[in-house]
């Protein structure tokens, strides 16, 4: 059994310095205000604009806009992932992978939990359920069950990789709910980094967004 830290990997080429992100949602905005002659090259009236368009809450034209983030999470937190419903997604099926071929190790992988301390008895307890949901699943691999049938034990713990691909306009919802106090602390593990690395190379956008 593989241990791992959940994270997350942004798909989607960043221009330098988010500029062209902006000039893109600048050309489409200015449309509604025909004001087009007031766009400049170095990128100042779209960061200008954007912002006027999300201090407005003309948030509409943050949607002409796409994101994909791999995230590589346990279970249980993509399972509150997939709730975004204006989002697309693709996930690592545990009906088609079968963990106890080669490409896999022959093991399955669990995200550790950011809350056990790996030295407390909280941790060591997570630890033997994770070994224990292991070697069931092999067993049943092993009677002659699918994978789709075995991962009935498998635990809310078991790594998944989710894509998410989604608008400015939907992020900005998801960043809101998701890196706030009320969300899981699994969930902030990997969405406060997440905001702060698009505020670092997506001005505007999230910038009014504080993470809790
Ligand atoms: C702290 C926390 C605790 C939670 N606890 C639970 C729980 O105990 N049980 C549970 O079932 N879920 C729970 N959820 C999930 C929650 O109910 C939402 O399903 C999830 O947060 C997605 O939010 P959303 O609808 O804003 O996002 P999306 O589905 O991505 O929607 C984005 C936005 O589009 C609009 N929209 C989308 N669909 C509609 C629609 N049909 N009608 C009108 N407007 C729409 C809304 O403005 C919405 O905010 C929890 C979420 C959080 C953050």
């Amino acid at each position: 059994m593989k241990i791992i830290k959940a994270g997350y990997e942004i798909l989607t080429a960043i221009s330098e310095g988010g500029i062209a992100e902006l000039q893109h949602i600048e050309k489409i905005g200015r449309v509604c205000y025909k004001s087009e002659d007031k766009i400049t090259e170095d990128g100042e009236s779209a960061r200008k604009f954007v912002k006027m368009l999300i201090d407005r809450g003309h948030e509409a034209m943050i949607e002409h806009s796409s994101l994909s983030v791999k995230f590589i999470v346990d279970r249980g937190v993509s399972h509150e992932l997939v709730r975004h419903r204006i989002a697309s997604f693709a996930q690592e099926s545990t009906r088609y992978c079968n963990y106890s071929k080669d490409k896999f190790g022959k093991e399955i992988t669990v995200i550790e939990p950011c809350f056990f301390s790996p030295l407390s008895d909280s941790y060591t307890f997570w630890k033997h359920a994770m070994e224990s949901a292991e070697a069931h699943y092999f067993s049943l691999l092993d009677s002659g069950v699918t994978p789709q049938e075995a991962r009935s034990v498998l635990p809310n713990s078991t790594k998944t990789e989710i894509t998410i691909t989604a608008n400015y306009r939907e992020w900005r919802n998801f960043f809101k709910l998701r890196t706030a106090k009320a969300a899981h602390p699994q969930m902030r593990e990997v969405t406060i980094p997440l905001l702060a690395e698009l505020k670092k190379k997506l001005p505007i956008i999230f910038d009014d967004i504080i993470a809790e």
